[in-house]
């Protein structure tokens, strides 16, 4: 239990001298005072313990204070904390080479930045470097960064000023789910969806159509050559949203085709996260030109990296380029701790058989509760759509949505929210079709909302009950050795994203 400033007293200081928070999609209605953390555990001043299945959504890579990471950051505390540029350092050396190692021909150029942003800033200057085209692609929905650079990139309403667009241009994000085209049982993922679209067997229509989206933002919104198109390879904070299995293959062809990079932006798909590889890239078997990362890189401290290949380094080497603690030894010695930690505890594969259980329950949940609209996601990657109804998907209304929120919390889960429209109070949800209007006016006629929403409880309920499953998921879905699960972060997605 906490000792010190009470909670009155923090909340005072927090009006008149913090920034004032503008993440209302992550922030209570009673705020959570959290004072202290352990592995899959957090604990509030009052001394009341959380289930973290948001993870500061998945920074925590292996778990709150893990004992070795914690070890190490303190050795390397009393040892060295300096700046990176003037001298060379160890730690730096050691952790470029490990991280190197773990990427694939010919990804091997390191770059160390402090977040995720710089690190997306980094992508954009050198892409527009490397192939001297300037105008850049990502996709609806998509977030990646709020420094004025990538804010550009970043498409999705709650997180956007009006900052200079600097030559950013959007495209159809590939969602099936809530997509015009269906194809959700395309995506690449354990819990599958009723085939809802009428393509032949391993072809997905949808796929054809979203490319045709893509090819017609080149055809009419940007000149004959391009720098870049970034994507994540399961869009995080749009809802952990899944691409058709073919989009990202076909998509990269496109814009190499027209003189661009591809950048996969594994700030929070990377380390593990999706269990069936390292890298979210390997999963949709594609070889970006740079990879960045942050979060998860180094378990929760900051720092943020680029990979990309000799020759687009080449190009970047002209110019000058410092950053004064990206690749400093405290951090670099903790990144390169949570790799070890990662190997040893074998994450990846915990990521995988956890979140393959996680996603088989939840599914269950969302063919038994109207308000469940679609599971997704790849390991402990997960979104849980929240609908009004299953009839005419319209995003959980924000207070019914909220509602859950705080009941969870209240249980002692920390979720998190995301996608674009309802969540962050400024999203509209959008119209409806004039035939699932009058299918779901007939629908809605046999239920309340409320008595909806107030069905979910129990489900809610039981996931409090899932940290010592967590703990003790090797043993239990194995017969392995008792390990702790550390890559739990889990997403409730109460709307959809925007065409
Ligand atoms: N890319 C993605 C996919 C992200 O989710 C985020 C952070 N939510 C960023 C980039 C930016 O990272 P940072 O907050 O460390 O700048």
């Amino acid at each position: 239990k906490h000792q010190g400033m009470s909670k009155q007293r923090m909340m005072e200081i927090r009006k008149l001298n913090c920034h004032p928070m503008t993440m209302k999609v992550t922030s209570y209605k009673s705020p959570v005072f959290i004072h202290q953390g352990h592995m899959q555990w957090l604990w509030d001043t009052d001394g009341k313990r959380y289930l973290d299945f948001f993870a500061g959504v998945a920074t925590v890579s292996v778990g709150h204070c893990h004992p070795k990471v914690t070890a190490v950051a303190v050795a390397q505390m009393k040892r060295l904390w300096h700046t990176t540029c003037i001298y060379v350092t160890p730690p730096l050396q050691e952790y470029c080479e490990k991280l190197a190692s773990l990427l694939p021909d010919p990804l091997k150029v390191v770059y160390l930045t402090n977040s995720g942003s710089e690190a997306n800033d980094l992508a954009m200057l050198m892409a527009r470097l490397h192939t001297g085209n300037h105008d850049i692609i990502t996709l609806r929905g998509s977030y990646h960064g709020g420094s004025p650079q990538t804010m550009a990139l970043t498409s999705n309403s709650a997180y956007k000023y009006p900052v200079a667009n600097g030559g950013c241009t959007t495209t159809m994000c590939p969602d099936v789910f809530r997509g015009p085209w269906g194809g959700s049982h395309c995506r690449d993922s354990p819990v599958q969806t009723i085939r809802t679209c009428d393509c032949p067997q391993g072809q997905c229509m949808a796929n054809d159509k979203y490319i045709g989206q893509l090819d017609e933002t080149f055809a009419t919104s940007l000149p004959s050559r391009v720098a870049a198109f970034f994507a994540e390879p399961i869009q995080g904070v749009g809802g952990a949203v899944q691409y058709p299995k073919d989009y990202l293959k076909q998509a990269y062809q496109r814009v190499r085709e027209r003189g661009g990079v591809c950048i996969a932006d594994e700030v929070q798909t990377g380390f593990g996260r999706t269990g069936s590889h390292f890298w979210g890239f390997q999963g949709h078997e594609v070889m970006p030109d740079i990879v960045t990362m942050a979060k998860g890189i180094a378990g929760g401290f900051p720092m943020g990296a680029l990979v990309t290949t000799p020759e687009i380094a080449a190009a970047f080497s002209k110019g000058a380029h410092f950053n004064t603690y990206g690749g400093n030894p405290m951090a670099c010695s903790i990144a390169s701790s949570v790799l070890d930690v990662m190997k040893e505890d074998g994450t990846q594969q915990n990521s995988l058989v956890v979140g393959t259980y996680l996603l088989t329950e939840l599914a269950k949940l969302r063919d038994k509760h109207e308000i469940i609209g679609d599971v997704r996601g790849k390991g402990l990657q997960i979104g849980v759509e929240m609908v009004e109804d299953k009839v005419s998907r319209t995003p959980l209304p924000p207070a019914a949505m909220n509602d859950i929120f705080e009941e969870t919390k209240d249980m002692g889960v920390l979720i998190g929210k995301g996608g674009v429209y309802g969540q962050a109070e400024s999203g509209q949800t959008p119209p409806l079709r004039p035939r699932r209007k009058a299918r779901l006016k007939e629908h809605l006629a046999r239920q309340s909302l409320e008595t909806r929403v107030k069905n979910i409880s129990e489900p809610l309920q039981q996931l409090s009950q899932l940290g010592p499953l967590l703990s003790r998921n090797r043993r239990l879905l194995q017969g392995d050795r008792a390990c702790s699960s550390r890559r739990h972060s889990w997403m409730i997605v109460d709307d959809t994203r925007r065409h």
